[in-house]
């Protein structure tokens, strides 16, 4: 039996840099990132070191509050240079932002940035070629939900599965996010709106179910799905996009408790994926 491990982390936004209020080009004083902190609490409590994947000009702007999380021993990495999804990018445009977004973390942080996730999990073959070549060790984009805006066609080529959710390309990987089957569709139940929006009665019997039967799972939110401070009004957006901006928000941290007592519980170790690749080579 393979050894379980769990992988939580945090896309770290702006509450502006969400998909739906930048789709409608909405501007906002408050980014919501004391809901990174929040969540930080909860993994510090139960000793989980995080993955921060980070907007490269909010991690700059938010300097002190992510050095301070550094300091116990979290990763950071990289959410792309200005959340800009990339199938609007040439690949030399992603490659310079990504380039000069990477160079910018390490040097003002002091650490090497390993990894990348693409915003909204769209990345194709090529990006991620550009990525091996950019000397990152791994990406955590692929989401596999086909309905989710901004996705583009990737076919992995060259990657071996080394187990459900992971693949690998010599000494790069990909760790994908967690799916399940669900009334006949894959869908994630790896955090976000995902699991938040979706009933929680069903969605925490399929977590469980997956959990028991795998040995690998991956968690992300955003800072707004943790903050402590009010989801604004805005009711020009459509409204799908205020039930997803509110619905669900108080109880997430309940939803993230349970489910870190059930991946303890199946015996799963709390990892971050820089630790989780040296893991992987040594397998
Ligand atoms: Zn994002």
């Amino acid at each position: 039996m393979n050894k379980k491990y769990a992988v939580f982390t945090m896309d770290v936004e702006a509450f502006a840099d969400t998909e739906c209020l930048s789709r409608a080009g909405m501007e906002f004083e408050q980014d919501m990132l004391d809901g990174l902190d929040a969540y930080m609490e909860i993994l510090d409590r139960h000793g989980i070191k995080a993955t921060m994947f980070s907007v490269c000009r909010t991690a700059l702007q938010a300097k002190d509050r992510i050095l301070n999380h550094l300091r116990k021993g979290h990763e950071l990495a990289l959410h792309s240079y200005d959340h800009r999804p990339l199938c609007q990018l040439t690949d030399e445009e992603f490659r310079s932002q990504t380039k000069m977004a990477k160079d910018l973390l390490s040097e003002t942080f002091g650490t090497e940035i390993s990894g990348y996730r693409a915003p909204c999990f769209g990345i194709d073959d090529s990006k991620l070629q550009i990525l091996r070549e950019l000397g990152f060790d791994y990406d955590s984009s692929h989401l596999g939900f086909s309905f989710a805006r901004h996705t583009m066609p990737v076919g992995f080529h060259g990657f071996e599965q080394l187990r459900k959710g992971i693949l690998r390309c010599k000494d790069f990987f990909e760790f994908g996010l967690t799916q399940d089957r669900l009334f006949g569709h894959d869908y994630p139940i790896s955090g976000g709106g995902y699991v938040r929006l979706f009933n929680w009665g069903i969605i925490k019997a399929i977590i469980k179910d997956y959990i028991l039967k795998n040995d690998y799972y991956v968690f992300y939110l955003h800072p707004f799905e943790l903050s402590k401070q009010p989801i604004p009004y805005l009711p020009k957006l459509k409204l799908y996009d205020q039930y997803y901006l509110n619905h669900g928000i108080r109880s997430y941290h309940k939803k993230v408790e349970w489910i870190i007592q059930i991946l303890s519980r199946a015996g799963y170790e709390f990892v971050t994926f820089k630790e989780l690749v040296q893991h992987m080579k040594n397998a």
